[in-house]
C-alpha cells in the first residue's frame, strides 16, 4: 500500500466524501479537551481529527505526543492535523520529527505566486514523509486563539483559477475562502457568500447555485477534499447546508469550546479534579451533539481502518 492509503487522515476523510457526511477537526489545546473529544468519538462511533495549532508545540510540547497517543489507542479512526503551520522551518521539522497525520501548510498571507512556490515545495517535503497536506487558497480574514496574526489583511475570496493551481501544486485538501472567516462573526453571524437575501439567510436557505462554497466544492471535484475554517457561531441548519455541498474536514474552535469555557467560570471554585471531570463531561456531550450534526456518528465502522494497526 502506497503512503497514501495508510494515512489516516486522508483515509478518514475519502470515507467521508465516500458516505457525504462531515468530520469535526478539533482544535485541542489541552488534555482534557483530548481526553473529551476522543471519549465523544467512542461514544458516537464516529472518526475525529484531533488539531493542534503551531502555538502548542512551543507552550506545551508533551501536547502533541498525547494526542497522537489517544488517536492510536482510540476504537473509532482518529487523526492528528497541525492546522496553519506559516512557519517553513517549523514545518519540515514537524514532518521530521512530529506524530502528525497531516498539516495545514498555510502561506496564505504571502502573494500568491509565492504562497503556491512554498506550497508545492512544503507538500513534496511533507508527502516524502507520508504527511498529508491542507492549504488555504484566497485568503480567510480574521484570527483565532493560537494562530499567529498576519495583521488586517482583507479576505480574497477563492476562484476556479484558485482550485486549479493549488491541486497542481499537489495538496490533498483544500481550505477556501468563501465569505468564511476566523474569529467571531459578530451580530450578523456567517455570512458566506452566496447572494442570498436577508430573508433567505434567516430561514436558512442555501443557495447553492450561487454559492461559492459549492462552486469551489464542484471545480474540485473528488481531486482534493474540501475544508472549512472559520466556523464560530454557525448554527446546526448552516453546518449541514456546507456538508451537503461538500464539506468533508469542518473545523471546529469555540463552535465546540464555549460550553466548556463557560463551565470553567462559573466553577472556578470547586476542587480542581471536580472541576475537571465535570469540564470533560460538558465537552463530551457538546461534541457528541455536533457530531450528530455533521453526520459522522455511526460512521466509524465504514470510516477507513481503525487507527490501531
Ligand atoms: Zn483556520
Amino acid at each position: 500500500m502506497t503512503w497514501r492509503g495508510k494515512n489516516r487522515t486522508l483515509q478518514i476523510l475519502a470515507s467521508a466524501e465516500k458516505g457525504r457526511y462531515g468530520v469535526l477537526a478539533a482544535i485541542v489545546y489541552n488534555v482534557e479537551h483530548i481526553t473529551a473529544f476522543v471519549r465523544a468519538a467512542e461514544n458516537r462511533r464516529s472518526p475525529l481529527i484531533l488539531q493542534l495549532f503551531p502555538s502548542s508545540l512551543e507552550q506545551t510540547p508533551p501536547l502533541i505526543h498525547a494526542a497522537a497517543a489517544a488517536a492510536r489507542s482510540a476504537s473509532v479512526p482518529v487523526s492528528v492535523h497541525l492546522d496553519h503551520a506559516q512557519d517553513s522551518e517549523q514545518i519540515q521539522y514537524v514532518a521530521d520529527n512530529l506524530p502528525f497525520d497531516s498539516i495545514m501548510v498555510d502561506m496564505s498571507h504571502y502573494e500568491k505566486e509565492e504562497n503556491l512556490a512554498k506550497t508545492r515545495a512544503l507538500r513534496e517535503y511533507c508527502h516524502g514523509r507520508g504527511i498529508a497536506v491542507e492549504a488555504e487558497t484566497g485568503y480567510i480574514e480574521g484570527g483565532e486563539d493560537g494562530i499567529v496574526g498576519t495583521g488586517d489583511l482583507e479576505g480574497i475570496l477563492t476562484t476556479s483559477e484558485d482550485v486549479e493551481q493549488f491541486l497542481d501544486a499537489g495538496v490533498d485538501l483544500l481550505a477556501p475562502s468563501v465569505g468564511n472567516l476566523h474569529g467571531d462573526y459578530g451580530p450578523r453571524g456567517p455570512q458566506l457568500d452566496m447572494n442570498q437575501s436577508v430573508a433567505e439567510r434567516e430561514a436558512w436557505v442555501f443557495r447553492t447555485d450561487s454559492c461559492r462554497l459549492h462552486q469551489v466544492g464542484r471545480a474540485l471535484n473528488g481531486r482534493a477534499r474540501l475544508v472549512l475554517h472559520g466556523t464560530n457561531d454557525f448554527p446546526p441548519e448552516l453546518c449541514r447546508a456546507c456538508v451537503a455541498v461538500g464539506v468533508t474536514k469542518f473545523n471546529v474552535n469555540k463552535l465546540v469550546l464555549d460550553p466548556w469555557h463557560e463551565h470553567l467560570r462559573r466553577n472556578v471554585n470547586k476542587p480542581l479534579t471536580q472541576l475537571m471531570g465535570e469540564g470533560i463531561e460538558v465537552l463530551t456531550r457538546e461534541m457528541e451533539k455536533w457530531m450528530d450534526v455533521v453526520g459522522s456518528s455511526g460512521m466509524a465502522d465504514t470510516a477507513g481502518a481503525p487507527a490501531t494497526p
